[in-house]
């Protein structure tokens, strides 16, 4: 066994993880490391396209209250309104340091930085939608990820790639739990490593790999929240899932809201631009829940398009193709290439596409991991920033390029707060068997000789997800779900691998990420049958409203065993914004 000692140890190299590490090794008297499954720069932040939200004002007049109010109502409510409150200051200043560390946004002809209309992004508290995502063309992620990788690199951040985190070396101890570091598997060689580490900082993304149609990259199984699931942290609310609108039809590769923001329509099968019925005064830029909803409304009325009436059309038809050309390059790339349709002069094909997951590892606003339905109770040492945490900044339902600005403002906070826990604090002495849990895992998943297929339960899993926990739930579909994944969990204890090699064995990975795969969807699954209202994301047909006197609180899942769950709840941070219905 190896072990590596650190004072900060960062879990996923994407913006949360990267911002995250650059500020920790800014404030840490130690060193700091990074640890990636994937090769740092082509994590999923890497894939965001449409820009990050911050009241800059460059192109109409803007200030931080109305992104605040935005991001209340546009998370129905169940938004923190102090996490809310620093997010939509912060932003903007995190924004301008990102440019003066050299990211290439896009320009106004005055040499400010470019700014485009995102789906529930309104002025004057919602009279008319506002410039407010700064981009750099289609491919504002790819330049944070490239930002922030080169000043970590300056900084001195230390990076082992291609190591798959497998376990949270976490233990209880008289006076709560403490987490001292992480078990890793290098996948170039099969070897086990332990990093001892005062503070350990998750930034692991999302899980979107539990849906069959999905816009997340292949590597996004949901590893670190099931990991903290099944040492007793609980996960919050799950329930909370996003379909994005625009993703290509039948592929889920996501077409940028910022098309929308150019000015892009939606339409039905005559053609109708049907978002007028629904959201009358900001129509297609209305948030992704709604918008999501109103597509599959239409297609089950009949008004789909296409011989099976099972898509929308998204029509840009009437915008000059210059514009398009310059700002949304890749999104026509694209359009041809998956589709071979031609943007310019017929309407794409798409469909709501799995995109976000609002919920997560439950924390402060500084990013420290809490275990109890308060945030007294926290996990010494352990933190949690992007979008494998839960602040919460985006409640029931995230408004677009407010998960960008969610990376780099608590990415940065969650990094400081673990430098100075770090300063604060001695290495604790690691338990005899720190790494005991991860090698039987892998010695179990490697020598697996059962009769089930892997890719089999995956796939069956992912539809299943689709049918009956996506759009729209009832307590029919959720309990049948809830059996469905019991079914599925003990399949997967009788899988089979083939492959029993040390050097690169992604049959062994993908066999170990199932498993957190699907308790990922558990977690989601057991949190919605458990919440009887609609609110945001979570639309339950057989509860339509939203019940604020029941409600409006967030969901603590905790796993007892494998397919058992206890739900608590936890109090919702109010504030000046009252609960109002919601409409647009
Ligand atoms: C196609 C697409 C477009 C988007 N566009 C926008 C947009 O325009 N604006 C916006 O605000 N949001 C957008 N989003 C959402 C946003 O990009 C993501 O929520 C955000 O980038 C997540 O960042 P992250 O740092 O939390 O995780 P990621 O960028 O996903 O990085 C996760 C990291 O964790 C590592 N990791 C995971 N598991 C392990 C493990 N077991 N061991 C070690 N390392 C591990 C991975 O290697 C990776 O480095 C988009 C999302 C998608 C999918």
């Amino acid at each position: 066994m190896q072990v590596h000692k650190y004072d900060v140890i960062v879990v996923g190299a994407g913006g949360s993880g990267l911002m995250s590490a650059l500020y920790a090794k800014k404030n840490a008297l130690g060193n700091v490391a990074v640890i990636s499954k994937l090769y740092p720069t082509r994590s999923h932040t890497g894939a965001a396209q449409g820009g990050v939200g911050a009241a800059l004002g460059n192109v109409d007049e803007d200030h931080w209250e109305w992104h605040m109010f935005d991001t209340i109502k546009g998370g129905d409510y169940l938004t923190d309104q102090d996490a809310a409150e620093i997010f939509a200051k912060d932003v903007i200043e995190a924004v301008l340091e990102l440019e003066h560390m050299g990211l290439p946004f896009s320009r106004l002809p005055n040499g400010k930085i470019a700014q485009r209309r995102f789906g529930g992004h309104t002025r004057e508290f919602g009279k008319a939608p506002v410039h407010r995502a700064c981009y750099a063309a289609d491919r504002t992620g790819h330049m944070i990820l490239q930002t922030l990788y080169q000043q970590s690199i300056k900084e001195g951040v230390t990076f082992y790639n291609e190591y798959v985190v497998l376990d949270l070396i976490l233990e209880d101890e008289p006076d709560g739990k403490v987490c001292k570091g992480v078990v890793a598997y290098e996948l170039a060689t099969g070897e086990m490593h332990t990093f001892h580490a005062k503070s350990v900082v998750l930034a692991s993304g999302g899980n979107g790999r539990i849906f069959k149609v999905t816009s997340n990259a292949h590597a996004l199984t949901g590893d670190l929240t099931s990991i903290a699931y099944r040492r007793g942290i609980p996960l919050e609310d799950m329930e909370f899932y996003q379909f994005h609108p625009t993703g290509l039809y039948k592929l889920g590769v996501l077409l940028t809201e910022g098309v929308r923001g150019e000015g892009g329509i939606l339409r039905n099968s005559s053609g109708e631009r049907f978002m007028e019925r629904y959201a009358p005064t900001i129509k297609d830029l209305a948030p992704r829940d709604i918008v999501s909803r109103s597509m599959y409304f239409e297609i089950r009325e009949g008004r789909g398009c296409g011989p099976n009436k099972d898509y929308i059309h998204l029509d840009v038809t009437h915008i000059d193709p210059k514009i398009l050309e310059e700002r949304l390059p890749d999104i026509m790339d694209f359009s041809r290439t998956y589709l071979r349709v031609e943007p310019t002069k017929e309407p794409v094909p798409i469909q709501p596409t799995a995109h976000y997951t609002m919920g997560g590892i439950p924390t402060t606003l500084d990013g420290e991991v809490i275990y109890g339905t308060t945030n007294g109770e926290k996990v010494r040492g352990l933190f949690a920033a992007g979008e494998v945490a839960c602040v919460s900044l985006h409640g029931a339902n995230r408004l677009g390029t407010n998960s960008l600005g969610d990376l780099i403002v608590f990415g940065r906070r969650a990094g400081v707060a673990a430098a100075k826990f770090a300063n604060a604090n001695e290495l604790e002495p690691l338990p005899t068997d720190a790494d005991q849990r991860a090698l039987d895992l892998v010695a179990r998943t490697r020598n697996a000789t059962g009769k089930e297929s892997v890719a089999k339960i995956r796939s069956e899993m992912q539809q299943t997800m689709q049918d009956n926990a996506s759009v729209f739930r009832t307590e029919e579909t959720l309990s049948t779900q809830v059996e469905i994944l019991r079914g599925l969990n003990e399949r997967y204890k009788n899988i089979g691998i083939s492959d029993r090699g040390e050097k690169y064995n992604t049959e062994l990975l993908e066999a170990i990420e199932l498993g957190f795969l699907l308790d990922n969807a558990e977690a989601l699954v057991h949190s919605a049958l458990n919440r009887r209202e609609s609110r945001g994301a979570h639309a339950r047909e057989d509860h339509t409203d939203r019940d604020d006197t029941k409600f409006l609180k967030h969901t603590m899942c905790y796993q007892l065993e494998p397919g058992k769950t206890n739900i608590k709840w936890k109090d919702v941070v109010l504030g000046k914004y009252e609960p109002k219905p919601r409409t647009y």
